[in-house]
């Protein structure tokens, strides 16, 4: 395939990420989202390289994202019942948001809270893991041309000079031919570029590195051993639980597989959506609502006749969740 449009492009590189992670120095285990990052820098793909046995305890703790107010309450919950205020660090927000957090973390079974008059005491039901090892940005740019490769070369020094990212590469598609030299000389040098050949779909031999990404969780001259501060880990983690949460085929939530119109294509190892009306790889933006094609499924495919219950846009979605499951299941301690 010749993605027509970035959304598509994105969707591949994902699902090439997810087959072949590491591309040069072999299989890692990880998860893939995409469109994460912080205010100021949102990423296309994000790959969150993780510790199997920790991923394994992490998924003890279910299959949503424990979002930062969360993360508060779950990373720092004593192995004995204590009041919250004495148990848990300050906030630098007031204390009634962290209490409607750890109700809300009681709710989700993430610890265990009681009443002692007042006061609030909680406990965990177990350790929050350390569970992420690396978490890794890709930039992704089909069609690179020299403004394309300019912008580029800002964000990426961006995300050198913060070291929120442990690897920043740039992922564009050469259809068979070389990428332009001048226009990776633009690139900091520290960021890798990947060139995808999707022709013929994805699997995990459809790309090759370029050029090789350096460590960026050190700057440069500290040694081995120097960690990030604290709110920058904190900050890694929350984009961690988001791509944990949200995986990459998350677009079943915002797209319309209920449209009649709306298919899923195979792509070599890949499934994409696709448009029967505009015979395309239609943007997030376009399938919606608003469209004007929006067709929606005749109740008849939703009832008899349709093996499926829900009818197929139902059964698209379904079938994306339980890609997202699959990949998690994929994911074990040696010790499992
Ligand atoms: S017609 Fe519009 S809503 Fe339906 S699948 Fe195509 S882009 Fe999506």
């Amino acid at each position: 395939m010749t993605p027509d449009a970035e959304f598509g492009y994105e969707l591949l590189v994902c699902r090439y990420a997810e087959l072949a992670w590491h591309p040069s120095e072999g299989p890692r285990p990880a998860i893939v989202s995409r469109q994460l990052g912080t205010e100021r820098r949102r990423w296309d793909t994000v790959v969150v390289e993780v510790d199997p046995a920790a991923f394994s305890a992490r998924r003890a703790f279910g299959d949503r994202t424990i979002d930062s107010d969360l993360l508060h309450v779950v990373r720092h919950a004593p192995a004995e019942w204590a009041w919250y205020r004495d148990a848990l660090p300050d906030p630098d927000y007031p204390w009634r948001y962290v209490r409607q957090a750890v109700h809300r973390a009681a709710e989700r079974d993430l610890v265990e809270t009681r009443r002692d008059g007042n006061r609030v005491r909680l406990r965990r039901l177990r350790p929050y893991p350390d569970w992420v090892e690396r978490v890794v940005a890709i930039e992704n740019k089909p069609n690179l041309d020299a403004s394309a490769a300019d912008r580029l070369a800002d964000q990426l020094r961006h995300d050198v000079a913060t070291g929120l990212a442990d690897e920043a590469w740039l992922a564009t598609e050469t259809t068979g031919d070389r990428v332009e030299p001048a226009l990776l000389r633009e690139l900091p040098v520290e960021a890798g570029v990947l060139t995808t050949d999707f022709a013929g779909g994805v699997d995990a031999d459809s790309a090759t590195v370029a050029w090789h990404p350096s460590d960026l969780s050190r700057p440069a001259g500290a040694g081995r051993g120097d960690r990030r501060d604290p709110e920058t880990e904190t900050r890694r983690l929350e984009i961690a639980e988001r791509a944990y949460g949200k995986g990459w085929r998350s677009y079943r939530e915002t797209m319309r597989p209920d449209c009649r119109h709306f298919e899923l294509r195979r792509e070599g190892r890949a499934l994409v959506p696709y448009c029967a009306a505009k015979r395309k790889v239609p943007t997030a933006r376009e399938c919606s609502g608003s469209c004007p094609e929006f067709s929606p499924e005749p109740p008849a495919w939703r009832t008899n006749g349709w093996p499926i219950a829900g009818g197929p846009g139902k059964g698209i979605a379904r079938l994306l969740a339980r890609r997202r499951e699959r990949e998690r299941d994929r994911i074990r301690s040696e010790d499992d």
